[in-house]
């Protein structure tokens, strides 16, 4: 950097405290989404952790990235017919019994009413990224299709690639169909999220781990994936869910006294590591989502707050230019759940 580039960046920076002490600070949004969303027990557990937790005030509202074949019973499977496969074929499994169904639709049904979010998955957790456009309209008609079967008239607002797995066709087919946000892709931790073409980005982040030198996506199954290559290592569970529930303090610190960027965390209803990354989610939720300045939303509510700022604001937010706020006063209780 020469000496003129210097000054003028002295400049701007200075220039910038006095011009705009401008903005109040945002609120620390989080945004805690599940995927697949298959297991009946997992769907009773996070309704009832939710209803807790808002049992007097609104502190938590997930997203659920729910799978199609989700609401397909077994014997009902070539109903779905996926790009370039065979019918009734799908990468996960289908719901199970039609009674199994039937009480995922229930829970469904309950969250949303309770304001958490139905959201997309797409249908046979396919690999898209070679789909072209009509490939991917064909597989959200199919959901669209399997969430009428069923009842379900939570409108669809965002949606998160099996994989992750993206390809221009996609975004041509959400914006056709008038997606208000994605969350299929990957960003830094402290990262405002982007509109591009009318669709708001909700990525997940690279953290570091705790107390290592890895780098992990926001996400169970990568946390999963960098302790024991994916395969469950009874003897250190504790150890790893430790490690999880400090690596999103972390996170969470870092933006809250930072430019407030919204957090996101990925998990699944899977029972990877023994249940030990469920507990540390719940933990941290626990600890964070009751904290004054923090809100604990779904990502059509982080649209939502999004859409009402103006650019300025938004701006600001990104430049971190406002008074920003010291730690936060964290309760964490390790050993509250022993389950
Ligand atoms: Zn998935």
């Amino acid at each position: 950097m020469d000496g003129r580039l210097l000054l003028s960046t002295f400049l701007t920076a200075s220039l910038s405290v006095v011009a705009h002490a401008s903005v109040d600070r945002p609120p620390q949004l989080v945004a805690i989404a599940f995927d697949n969303c298959t297991e009946l027990e997992r769907w009773r557990e996070l309704n009832d952790f939710a209803a807790e937790m808002n049992r007097d005030g609104e502190r938590v509202h997930f997203t659920f990235f729910v799978s199609g074949v989700n609401f397909l019973g077994d014997i009902e499977r070539t109903h779905y017919h996926g790009p370039r496969q065979r019918p009734g074929a799908a990468m996960i499994n289908f719901g199970g019994t039609l009674e199994d169904v039937q009480k995922r639709v229930e829970f469904a049904k309950e969250l949303h009413r309770r304001g958490h979010e139905i959201a997309s998955h797409a249908v046979g957790h396919f690999n898209g990224a070679t789909w072209s456009a009509a490939e991917w309209a064909a597989e959200f008609k199919a959901y669209d299709g399997l969430l009428e079967r069923v009842g379900l008239s939570a409108p669809v607002a965002g949606f998160r690639a099996p994989y992750l797995a993206t390809s221009p066709g996609l975004y041509a087919v959400l914006k056709e169909r008038a997606f208000r946000y994605d969350a299929s892709r990957t960003a830094l931790a402290n990262e405002w999220p982007q509109e591009i073409d009318g669709i708001w980005r909700f990525n997940l982040v690279g953290l570091r781990l705790h107390g290592s030198g890895k780098n992990v996506l926001s996400m169970d199954y990568n946390f999963f994936f960098a302790h024991s290559r994916a395969i469950d290592d009874p003897s250190s569970q504790s150890l790893f869910r430790d490690q999880m529930i400090e690596t999103y303090l972390d996170y969470f610190r870092s933006n809250y006294s930072g430019n407030r960027a919204p957090i996101h965390i990925g998990h699944h209803f899977a029972n990877y590591q023994g249940g030990a990354y469920r507990q540390a989610l719940m933990i941290f939720a626990r600890a964070v989502c009751s904290l004054p300045e923090v809100r604990c939303v779904t990502y059509s509510m982080l649209a939502d707050f999004l859409d009402q700022l103006d650019p300025a604001t938004l701006a600001a937010y990104r430049r971190g230019d406002f008074p920003h706020a010291g730690p936060p006063n964290l309760n964490v209780a390790r050993r509250a759940q022993s389950q």
